[in-house]
C-alpha cells in the first residue's frame, strides 16, 4: 500500500521541474491522487501563471470527487498575481490535502491550511518534511533576511 511519503516524494520530484522558470516563487510540486492512483501532477509555472496546485487541477477533465492533493508547500491563502490555491482546491471539492511544509511567508503562514480546515477539507501536514525542506528551504521566505542585511552595514 502506497503511503503519504510515497506520493509526497513524487510531488517533490515534480517540484524540481519548476526551476528556474518559477523564480522568485518557490518551486512547489503537487500530485492529485484517487484510490492510490495518481490522476494528475503539476508544478509551479512562471510568475503570474499556474501554481503547482492549479497546474495539476487544470489537467483533470473528469469530476474531481475523492481526490487527495499532495503538495510540498502549504497552498497559498492570498490572491497575489494568481488566485489563491487554497480557495481553488476548496472550489474544486478536494477531499484531503497533504502538505510537507508550512509556508513561512507572513501572507500565508498557516492561513492556507486553516482555510482548508474551515471548509471541511481534511488536512495532514509535516509529511516527508525533512526531504522537502532540504530542497525547498532556500527558496522560501526568510523571516530574518532584513535583520541580516542590516548587520554591520554601517561602519
Ligand atoms: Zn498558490
Amino acid at each position: 500500500m502506497a503511503s503519504h511519503e510515497t506520493f509526497m516524494a513524487l510531488a517533490l520530484l515534480e517540484s524540481q521541474k519548476a526551476l528556474p522558470a518559477c523564480l522568485p516563487n518557490p518551486p512547489v510540486g503537487c500530485v492529485l491522487v484517487r484510490n492510490e492512483q495518481i490522476v494528475a501532477s503539476g508544478y509551479t509555472r512562471a510568475p503570474g501563471e499556474y501554481h503547482a496546485e492549479a497546474d495539476a487541477l487544470a489537467k483533470i477533465l473528469e469530476p474531481m470527487t475523492g481526490l487527495t492533493a499532495y503538495v510540498t508547500l502549504e497552498p497559498c491563502s492570498f490572491h497575489g498575481r494568481t488566485p489563491s490555491c487554497a480557495d481553488e482546491l476548496i472550489k474544486q471539492g478536494i477531499e484531503k490535502v497533504v502538505v510537507a511544509l508550512l509556508d513561512p511567508d507572513p501572507r500565508n503562514n498557516g492561513r492556507g491550511l486553516k482555510k482548508l480546515c474551515q471548509a471541511g477539507v481534511e488536512v495532514v501536514q509535516g509529511v516527508y518534511a525533512e526531504k522537502v525542506s532540504e530542497f525547498l528551504e532556500t527558496y522560501l521566505y526568510q523571516a530574518d533576511s532584513d535583520l541580516k542585511s542590516n548587520d554591520g552595514s554601517h561602519e
